[in-house]
């Protein structure tokens, strides 16, 4: 079973909760743990409110790329003394063919209830007030303009300056628009047959099915991640149910089923999200009010970028407050300076998920893994000048 250590909720620093503080955090995932930790270390009063009281399996496929690795690395997150799993390259299957090609940059993977811990942790260790096991019910302006987020208990925090970083969970009031192809995900992890696990070593494997894509990879312990999209109409033709569907992925690519067999699940059953805003870029938002992570883009998972995107508008977004630049102003700058790498990530998950291509696409596998390198690289958002190489074990 995949267990991890969790750390207690921070008595203490719930005594001390001040009604008004510089920033309110709302959500305590990758984006907001990451702008607490900056703030914090800048010697802003900041309050994060995360509803679960500790850290648990998130829909994920738990790859790092190189950028999400040299922010974590700034954070103060050591991902090689976490146990994360290094990974070198990637490799594409469809139908019964595969393709590898290395990355061209260092990776790694890790379970998110593991991220989430030390996350958590290092706000704590800034200094950051965590609040956790309340959810926000609402967001509103007092009469004096400042913030108030209404908890589930009834009770209220006001702030000048709201960070929204509720991931893939719309605030009332703040919902994005409308998933129109009903995506559906699951992760679920497995200890894999000694052979197979040896096979999957350092890679991170992204198989091709009718309506959708799914990803399998190593992460600490020896364990395998898998994890997997499929649009709600594709998952209706299979009754609606995961053993169903994980048979049919196995059936549509048998490389699937090659890595499976013998496999024996960790999780009792997958967990599972829907309503997906794949392509989703925030246009606008209110003064003081700071939208990052999901709740700024939503890149399409193929990509493996979305925690990268997280800490890069967390990064971007404290950076802004702490310039007095305003909130409408740096959600229009961050979304022009995503546009591109998202378009484009929405082009190839059209391809991916066009039937013709993933027909002719197992003949190019082996001609063009220069292509996949090239994919790889140009839907990286946050390009830095030095990859984050100490980050992880070689
Ligand atoms: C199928 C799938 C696979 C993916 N695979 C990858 C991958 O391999 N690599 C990668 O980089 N990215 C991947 N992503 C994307 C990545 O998971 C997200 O982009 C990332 O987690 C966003 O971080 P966040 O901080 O915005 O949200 P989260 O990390 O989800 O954090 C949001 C937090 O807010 C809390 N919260 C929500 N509502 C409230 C409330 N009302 N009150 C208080 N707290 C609240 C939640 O409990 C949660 O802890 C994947 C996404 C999907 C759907």
């Amino acid at each position: 079973m995949i267990t991890n250590k969790e750390i207690p909720v921070n008595t203490s620093s719930l005594n001390q909760i001040s009604t008004e503080d510089e920033i309110l955090i709302l959500g305590g995932g990758v984006a907001g743990c990451a702008a607490s930790i900056a703030l914090a270390r800048k010697g802003r009063s900041v309050t994060l409110i995360e509803r679960e009281p500790a850290p648990r399996h998130k829909v994920c496929g738990e790859f790092l790329s190189g950028e999400a690795l040299e922010d974590l690395h700034e954070l103060g997150i050591d991902v090689a003394s976490l146990g994360a799993a290094p990974i070198d390259y990637v490799r594409l299957a469809a139908a019964r063919r595969a393709a590898e090609a290395p990355l061209p940059f260092p990776a790694a993977s890790l379970t998110r209830k593991a991220l989430d811990t030390a996350l958590i942790a290092e706000a704590i260790a800034a200094g950051v007030r965590v609040e956790r096991g309340r959810s926000v019910q609402s967001l509103s302006r007092t009469r004096c303009n400042a913030w108030q987020a209404t908890l589930d208990d009834g009770s209220t925090r006001k702030a000048p300056t709201v960070f929204l970083a509720t991931g893939k969970h719309d605030l009332r009031g703040y919902a994005r628009p409308k998933d129109p192809d009903r995506w559906v995900a699951f992760k679920t992890y497995f200890r894999l047959a000694p052979a197979q696990s040896a096979e999957l070593e350092r890679a991170s494997e992204l198989m091709l099915y009718p309506g959708g894509y799914g990803g399998i990879q190593p992460v600490q312990g020896g364990n395998a991640n898998l994890c997997c999209v499929v649009q709600q109409r594709y998952l209706a033709r299979v009754g609606n149910r995961w053993e169903n569907f994980l048979a049919k992925m196995q059936q549509d690519c048998p490389h699937l089923a090659m890595r499976l067999a013998g496999a024996e699940p960790l999780l009792d059953k997958p967990i599972a999200i829907t309503h997906i805003p794949y392509g989703f870029i925030r246009r606008t938002t209110e003064d003081a009010l700071y939208c990052i992570g999901d709740q700024a883009a939503v890149i399409p998972s193929f990509t493996g970028d979305g925690i990268s995107i997280a800490l890069h508008t967390a990064r971007c977004a404290v950076a802004a407050y702490l310039a007095e630049e305003s909130a409408p102003l740096f959600q229009a700058r961050m979304r022009s300076a995503l546009l591109p790498q998202m378009r484009l990530a929405e082009l190839a998950a059209d391809g991916l998920n066009n039937s013709l291509a993933r027909a002719v696409l197992p003949f190019c596998l082996n001609v063009w893994p220069g292509v996949m390198r090239l994919t790889a690289r140009l839907t990286r958002v946050a390009q830095h000048a030095t990859v984050a190489a100490h980050a992880v074990a070689g």
